[in-house]
Formats: structure tokens, C-alpha cells, sequence
């Protein structure tokens, strides 16, 4: 038997072996115990797995680590560190940019608020965020690219295919695919995801929905929508847009939005449209920090604003449970303690609008990860599709990019323990 190259490893290594892989594929050492937790597997089917994986010199015996019981445990890891991935994500607010261990752990992180529609500005901040690092392209593995719109999210990396829509200024740098610059830029395989989703995956594997298997992220800062995880991964939908919450649909009568259909939710309950009611409302200018200031302070008006725009969202939100039974929504924390009002909101009506023993059973906070959780979500994007290895620098592949792979036999021995 061989794990080989190229896409085959699902056609010749057993489940188990891929799973113990993908396991160990974020670079951290783990004993047989934390492995089988995290696979809900049988203790004698990862050793086995793990010993063929280790005569294939795959995986890696470490030093030995004590237990909370004192007892000698081996930990296990792969053989070849996994590499880094860079990280870019181009959105109406700027640009975001950063190194990040395929752990989650973030080595440098930069944001630039100039024109996020030109190359030169991520690629400079790229630069940054290397040179803070004290890295250099050698050391990235591959890079994730956040974009907003429908996602483009495809195991095989290359050039993502899109219509032309208003969010082409940011799908194309210079007229090329922003992919297509950011890979010659890094000469590393590039993978696309939706910014939001980004984020949404960031907080269901490290932030407060950490351990829900179905999540749902909602996203308000730029628009109203939503990531969906069902199963600890990304659920994108037949068209790549599930989860847009913003685009439901509340008045035949109501402005064409941009989508193609008319009277969508996000035109009337959102920021924006608050910021606007607030500005009409008090005869001033309002912005995002506005909000957060006023929640902080507890300026009532405002508050109960805030809290008014949480419900009509939350009435919403109460129908996604009803249809999947979430065990956690996350409400984006840029906001600040806007945040946790317009959080309290959605609590209130998805109380008042989902069975009680769902409404129970759900839990409704603002993030914990802040700016940190699209730079933390390409990692859990990596680790859940298994990027590493498509990308020819994990577990069974030679690092250098894609393509260049060769098989890794696995003899069949059996050493069990
Ligand atoms: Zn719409």
C-alpha cells in the first residue's frame, strides 16, 4: 500500500490514517489519548495507524510527556514541519494581512485602510507582515486569500472563476485574478474563501463556539450575512452563498438590490441603514465607533437602538435554528459593546420565535477573536480541507508546491502498543 501524490491518498490510505493525519496536520505534537479524543476513534485503531504512518516516516515519535497522572505518554507529530501560510484578505474596510502557524497561532498580523482594490497594497503589506515574522516566502507553505462575495473555495488551487458583479474591483487586482498575483508574488499555491466565512470558521475552532459542531456566524459591519458550519467545517451551499441572511427577503415593494431581487433584509436592517436612521433620528453624523461608545456608556437612545436592530435580526436568526438547531451563534465583535447589545437582541427574539427547548440549548454571545478571526480561520480552513497536503507540503507530500509530490510507501507492519 502507498499514500501517493496528486490527490489519491483518499483512494489508498485507510480512514484512519487520514484522519490521524489530518489530525496532525496543524503541526502540534499530540499523544495516542488526544488523538483519539479528537477523532472519537478506538485507541487500537490510531496506533495502528500511527505506526504504519511511522514506518512510512510520515509521523514522528517526540520526547516523552508526563500526564496529569504522572505516567509517560509519547507524543506524535509529523516528520516535516507543515510550513506557515500567509494570509491576505481583501475587503470593503482594507486590507488584512498575516503569518499564521497552521495551529492557529499568529506570528505577525498588519491592516492597511487605503484603496483595498489595488495589488500593490496587499503585497506590501504582505512583505510587512513577513518581515515581522522574520520569515521570508520560503517558509510559507500557501496562502489564503479572503475576498468577499460568493466563495471561490476550491481544493485545487488556481485561478477562481467569477462573474462580473460589483465585487469584481475586489476579485481583480490590476485586472488580473487577485489569486493569480498573490501566487507569482509568493510562488505558493493560493486557496480563496469568502471573508466572512473566514471568520466564522476562526470562531467555531478557536473562539467562544469553539467545540459546536453547527455554528452560525453573523457578520454586520459591512452588510448583513452569515458563516454556516455544520460539522466542525464550511457549509457553502449549491451556489456558494449560503448563509446571506442579509439577502432574505422582506418587502415586494422594496428597493432592487444588488443581489438582482428587491426588498432584501440588509437594505433596511443594517449598520449602514441604522447609521442612517441615527443620523436623521438626531440630526448628526453617526459611525461604528459612535455605536460602540454609546453601548459602552449606556446611552439609552442608542441603546435601545441597538437592541431593537438586534431583534429584528434575531427574528430572523430564530428561523436558522428552527431549520438546523445550532448549538452557538456568534455575533462579529467589531462593533465592541454594540456588539454585545445587538447580541442580547438576537437572544431576545430567538427566545421569543424558536421552540423553548431550542432556544435553551443555543448560545448566543459576541466573538472573542476580534480582527484575529479571518487570520485564525485560514488556518482551521487549512486544517479542515486538508490544504497541507493538496498543496504538496503536508503529510504525504515534498515541499515545494503543487505537483511535485512522490509517493510514500507505507510497509505493512503492526507493531500495535
Ligand atoms: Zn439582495
Amino acid at each position: 500500500m502507498s499514500i501517493t501524490s496528486d490527490g489519491d491518498l483518499d483512494n489508498v490510505a485507510t480512514g484512519t490514517e487520514r484522519a490521524v493525519l489530518r489530525v496532525l496536520s496543524d503541526g502540534r505534537r499530540r499523544t495516542v489519548a488526544e488523538v483519539c479524543a479528537e477523532l472519537a476513534t478506538a485507541r487500537s485503531s490510531v496506533v495502528h495507524a500511527l505506526n504504519r504512518l511511522r514506518a512510512a516516516g510520515v509521523v514522528v515519535e517526540g520526547p516523552t510527556q508526563r500526564t496529569t497522572r504522572g505516567r509517560p505518554a509519547r507524543a506524535w507529530s509529523l516528520a516535516a514541519s507543515p510550513g506557515l501560510l500567509a494570509v491576505v484578505v481583501a475587503a470593503a474596510h482594507g486590507f488584512l494581512a498575516g503569518v499564521v502557524r497552521p495551529d492557529g497561532e499568529i506570528l505577525a498580523a498588519v491592516h492597511g485602510t487605503a484603496d483595498c482594490t489595488a495589488p500593490g497594497t496587499a503585497l506590501e503589506l504582505l512583505d510587512r507582515a513577513l518581515t515581522r515574522a522574520a520569515v521570508t516566502s520560503r517558509d510559507i507553505a500557501l496562502a489564503v486569500l479572503g475576498l468577499p462575495g460568493p466563495s471561490m473555495f476550491a481544493r485545487t488551487p488556481g485561478p477562481p472563476s467569477f462573474a462580473a458583479s460589483h465585487l469584481r474591483r475586489f476579485r481583480e487586482w490590476d485586472g488580473r485574478p487577485a489569486a493569480d498575483v498573490l501566487g507569482e508574488h509568493l510562488a505558493r499555491p493560493v486557496f480563496c474563501e469568502n471573508d466572512a466565512n473566514l471568520a466564522a470558521l476562526g470562531e467555531a475552532v478557536y473562539g467562544d463556539a469553539a467545540g459546536a459542531a453547527t455554528m452560525l456566524h453573523v457578520s454586520l459591519t459591512h452588510g448583513t450575512g452569515a458563516g454556516v458550519v455544520i460539522g466542525g467545517r464550511l457549509h457553502r451551499g449549491g451556489s456558494r452563498l449560503a448563509g446571506e441572511i442579509g439577502h432574505l427577503h422582506v418587502d415586494d415593494g422594496g428597493q432592487l438590490c444588488e443581489c438582482g431581487a428587491r426588498g432584501c433584509f440588509w437594505q433596511t436592517t443594517s449598520i449602514p441603514a441604522l447609521l442612517s436612521e441615527l443620523a436623521v433620528a438626531h440630526g448628526r453624523t453617526f459611525t461604528v465607533r459612535d455605536l460602540d461608545a454609546a453601548a459602552a456608556s449606556g446611552e439609552l437612545e442608542i441603546v435601545r437602538a441597538l437592541r431593537g436592530f438586534g431583534r429584528s435580526l434575531g427574528r430572523r436568526v430564530a428561523d436558522f435554528v428552527v431549520f438546523l438547531d445550532p448549538e452557538a451563534i456568534v455575533v462579529d465583535p467589531s462593533l465592541g459593546a454594540a456588539s454585545d447589545v445587538i447580541a442580547a437582541g438576537i437572544r431576545e427574539a430567538v427566545h421569543q420565535y424558536t421552540p423553548p427547548m431550542m432556544a435553551a440549548s443555543v448560545r448566543i454571545s459576541s466573538g472573542s477573536l476580534g480582527t484575529t478571526a479571518h487570520l485564525k480561520g485560514a488556518a482551521a480552513l487549512v486544517r479542515t480541507e486538508n490544504l497541507l497536503d493538496v498543496a504538496g507540503s503536508g503529510p504525504t507530500g515534498v515541499p515545494g508546491g503543487p505537483g511535485v509530490r512522490r509517493p510514500v510507501r507505507v510497509p505493512p507492519t503492526a507493531d500495535a502498543r
